[in-house]
């Protein structure tokens, strides 16, 4: 296997642009001349994630998170460096055929040993339906009007009813423990014994946005009211329910064609229409609608219809729906079904044409909403409970002109102020405390609190951000380690001096990809996110070169001051202490006069 050569790295990045990439994960605000977004890497409510079309990088002043166009892939994917490039390389068509690449076991992320041992359940699956063990699931299937084609199409299989269908499998394939474990589809019990999550059930493979599979939905066959009718593949590293949406990999170019997206509650759901024709179409996938859901349906329609069952549960559910998917701008109705109909059942009764007829009738969200509460007819009581549920189930707003539209909207419907109603909003509790969630540890490592603390951060910042060579020439002579104070900034000049005298043009952010020390690294991608925006670096480089100066010489005739009582209380003459003093007086006075612009003269 070649490695790939650092000008095709350079070329990869080169041809990825970060808003670009990170926009389609996402989405992403413009400000000033950064784009911003609460933080995919920890959780909070104001946008503390920022990226940067000039210099090519992200940072996260929330948690410290931070990097290149490679580093974002790699954490949000969790994906291995080369395995990054290559989806990289993919995504913008550079050949890299001749580093054809296979890694080794140990060089595989957890992500694609997670998706090689789905695959092989997904084949063993589709197997087993065409089996003589899946006959009863093929039959139900058959009966509920799906054709063959659709089946293979999202490769719908059967996990027959047997312990260890899948588990013998893995077993020829040597795939480890760990591997298994973090799959959730075989489970290890207390003694032990490992065996299969899924038994008896029609398996719906569940993929993410790239069509890698992640997880699966089981649904058992007969109607047996004891059993779970659906049993999803649990949380995990590849899996995760909130931001996955069911058949999105396969409806996301026709969603962004018709710039409307259906969504519905049900794989079942979602194969009948597809079969039927509608190919712009979503279904959740074993979660309620979260406001990641919203966030990523928003990258690629701005119109949702919300094709839920006609039952009052289905109701409540795409309300609940829609209170996410509005507050992000998307524009939403809901489908009117008969009460005992679901968006399957519905279809196979009257065909594409009518159901075509009835998603154009759907009815807007605010309306829908107004006919299925009927505030006004609520007592005063019951009113004020009904407006505290919707604004506890709403999303996040994008922007303030969607909230004073949206909030308008619910003033008018409950007769209620809106000013109390954005009081309201404010007093609930999830907004609240979602608020103070702040998941940076680095922070209280990196709060510099005195001023010779804040001049050693600027010089840092000064020599990570400037163009002027001179301050780079100048600062290995000068800037003494012992001047350093803080741990953590002595580290890091420890570590940017020597790169910078092998290579006085560095920027800042190859200083930051260069290094091997994490919490540097991001320390780094923050300052050069930050920038500089000294008026004048070298007169800022020298006085904070002074105030380190002086601290340290201070520090020093405070140890003397000490010693000097000491030798005092025991009587003795001082007399080296004084001389010392006297020195360090003179140095003091003539500190200026030697750190003075002619330290950046060379010749
Ligand atoms: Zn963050």
């Amino acid at each position: 296997m070649a490695r790939i050569p650092e000008h095709i790295i350079e070329q990869i990045k080169e041809s990825n642009d970060i808003v670009d990439v990170v926009s389609s994960y996402i989405s992403l605000t413009r400000k000033g001349q950064n784009y911003w977004a609460r933080c995919p890497f920890h959780q909070e409510k104001t946008a503390s994630f920022s990226v940067s079309p000039s210099k090519q990088i992200y940072h996260c002043f929330g948690c410290g998170a931070g990097g290149n166009v490679v580093n974002f892939v790699m954490a949000y994917e969790k994906l291995t460096f080369p395995e990054t490039l290559h989806m990289l390389a993919e995504r913008s068509g550079i050949n890299l055929d001749e580093y054809s690449y296979r890694p080794t076991e140990e060089e595989k992320s957890i992500s694609s040993h997670l998706f090689e041992l789905h695959k092989l359940a997904i084949d063993i699956y589709e197997k087993a339906l065409a089996s003589p063990a899946g006959k009863t699931a093929r039959e139900y299937l058959i009966k509920r009007g799906f054709e063959e084609k659709t089946l293979q199409e999202f490769h719908v299989g059967f996990a027959p009813d047997s312990w260890d269908t899948l588990l013998k499998a893995v077993r020829v394939k040597k795939i480890e423990k760990s591997v298994l474990d973090d799959s959730g589809l075989i489970i290890t019990s207390e003694n032990n014994k490992q065996y299969d999550r899924f038994r008896n059930r029609i398996m719906f493979p569940i993929f993410d946005l790239h069509g890698n599979p992640v997880g699966f939905g089981g649904r058992v066959i007969s109607g047996d009211e004891k059993e779970m009718k659906y049993m999803n593949s649990p949380e995990t590293s590849i899996y995760h329910k909130s931001r996955i949406l069911y058949g999105l990999h396969k409806s996301r170019d026709e969603i962004r064609k018709t710039d409307t997206v259906l969504i519905v509650e049900g794989y079942m759901d979602l194969l009948q229409l597809w079969q039927n024709g509608f190919r712009n179409i979503i279904a959740g996938s074993g979660t309620a609608f979260t406001p990641d859901h919203a966030r990523i349906i928003r990258r690629f329609a701005e119109k949702a219809v919300l094709c839920y069952d006609g039952d009052e549960a289905g109701q409540k559910a795409a309300v609940k729906a829609g209170l996410m998917l509005a507050p992000r701008g998307i524009v939403c109705k809901i489908l009117k079904l008969p009460p005992k109909e679901d968006p399957d059942s519905y279809v196979r009764q009257v065909g594409s044409e009518a159901f075509s007829e009835i998603i154009n009738n759907a009815v807007d969200f605010i309306p829908f909403l107004e006919s299925l509460i009927n505030p006004l007819r609520l007592t005063p009581a019951r009113r004020s409970e009904a407006v505290r549920r919707l604004l506890e189930q709403l999303g996040d707003f994008s922007d303030p002109v969607i909230e004073e539209m949206f909030l308008s909207d619910l003033s008018r419907i409950f007769g209620t102020d809106m000013a109390v109603l954005k009081k309201q909003m404010l007093r609930n509790p999830a907004r609240k405390e979602s608020e103070t969630i702040s998941a940076d540890t680095n922070r209280k490592e990196q709060r510099f609190t005195s001023k010779a603390e804040a001049a050693q951060y600027q010089l840092i910042q000064l020599l990570i951000n400037t163009k002027e060579t001179e301050i780079r020439k100048a600062a290995p002579r000068y800037l003494k380690q012992d001047l350093f104070t803080h741990d953590f900034l002595k580290k890091t000049l420890k570590y940017i001096l020597p790169s910078m005298k092998d290579d006085l043009n560095i920027t800042g952010s190859a200083l930051a990809e260069r290094c091997t020390d994490n919490k540097i690294q991001r320390f780094i991608y923050r300052l050069v996110m930050e920038g500089d925006a000294f008026n004048n670096p070298q007169k800022t480089f020298l006085d904070c070169l002074i105030r380190l100066g002086e601290q340290k010489i201070k520090d020093q005739l405070n140890l003397i001051s000490e010693k000097l009582r000491d030798s005092d209380k025991k009587g003795e003459y001082p007399g080296e202490l004084l001389k010392d003093k006297q020195e360090l007086i003179t140095q003091l006075k003539t500190l200026k006069e030697k750190i003075n612009p002619d330290i950046f003269k060379t010749d």
